[in-house]
């Protein structure tokens, strides 16, 4: 599956600007005005900013030196999750080293 990608009409404007050296779109060729009326005119889609965290480990083993009061927060939300999930369940950061899709009804 080809996943899109999304890009700011605002910059790409801009960006198009610049690189032809014009001063606004009044100074473009007839098909530059093509492109620019279809760049203008392409739909815009509702796209949320992507969030990025990663699982920080807290706590500290216990006096048998046993482990499972050992815990992750994310640090995005801080919320407590589990290590290795690629999102996570509170607030959907992405996390860098998350491996573990969340399976249903956990
Ligand atoms: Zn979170």
């Amino acid at each position: 599956m080809v996943m899109d990608e999304y890009i700011g009409r605002e910059a790409l404007k801009q960006s198009i600007i610049k690189r032809l050296g014009v001063r606004n779109s009044q100074y473009l060729t007839q098909t530059e005005k093509v492109l620019w009326e279809e760049i203008e005119r392409a739909p815009a889609v509702d796209v949320q900013p992507v969030m990025y965290g990663e699982w920080i480990e807290y706590g500290e083993p216990n006096e048998y030196g046993d482990y499972s009061a050992w815990y992750w927060k994310c640090s995005n939300c801080g919320d407590v999750g589990v290590a290795g999930l690629r999102f996570c369940p509170s607030c959907g950061a992405r996390m860098n080293d998350g491996v573990y899709e969340l399976e249903a009804g956990q």
